[in-house]
């Protein structure tokens, strides 16, 4: 279904929001068992993608935990990563000996989990699991562990749900290819 048109754009939905909806609630769900006894949970948001993500499902649990974030940029572009990550805001939290989920929004190539789990790992944390909106294993480079993802997709350039197109379409309340 076609749904909008901007800038000669249009796009095509491929994850309702309804979809969305009851996958967070899943997820949410799943984590708040998973980690029912454990003590001291951090969930991390990588900046900026995985903030609307985080913060719907970080609303589905039902047990005590912290929310940091992590700013980091990547070299290339958003269709076109070149694996070169640098941190531009470090956590406020000192991880160490705690349970650490960290959020993203897509693990596509996994160039920048891998460097995102090297980094965190250095830290000493009690544990560190992932927890990823959208997986794309097909598109994959660095083998990187993935605990919980809401959807797996093939291999296409998505927006939405926090994710841009050179900045716009990250307030879509869907999952949509542009056209
Ligand atoms: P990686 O390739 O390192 O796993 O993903 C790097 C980053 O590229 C992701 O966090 C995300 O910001 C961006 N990215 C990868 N695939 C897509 C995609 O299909 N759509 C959008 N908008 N960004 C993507």
């Amino acid at each position: 279904m076609i749904v909008k048109k901007e800038e000669e754009r249009s796009l095509e939905i491929v994850i309702t929001e309804e979809e969305i909806n009851k996958k967070v609630v899943q997820l949410g769900y799943l984590i708040s068992q998973d980690y029912a006894q454990a003590k001291e949970l951090v969930i991390i948001a990588v900046l900026r993608g995985s903030v609307y993500f985080a913060v719907d499902l970080s609303r589905q649990l039902t047990i005590p935990f912290t929310l940091d974030f992590i700013g980091i940029s990547s070299y290339g572009t958003s269709s076109d990563p070149l694996g070169i990550v640098r941190i531009t805001k470090d956590l406020d939290t000192n991880i160490a000996q705690k349970n650490v989920l960290l959020i993203e929004d897509i693990v596509d190539t996994g160039l920048t989990l891998n460097y995102l789990l090297k980094n965190l790992r250095t830290r000493n944390p009690l544990s560190l699991r992932v927890c990823t909106f959208l997986d794309m294993p097909g598109r994959r480079i660095a083998a990187v562990p993935v605990d919980y993802r809401g959807f797996e997709m093939s291999d296409m350039f998505v927006v939405g749900y926090g994710l841009d197109y050179n900045e716009r379409y990250r307030n879509l309340k869907v999952i949509a290819v542009l056209k």
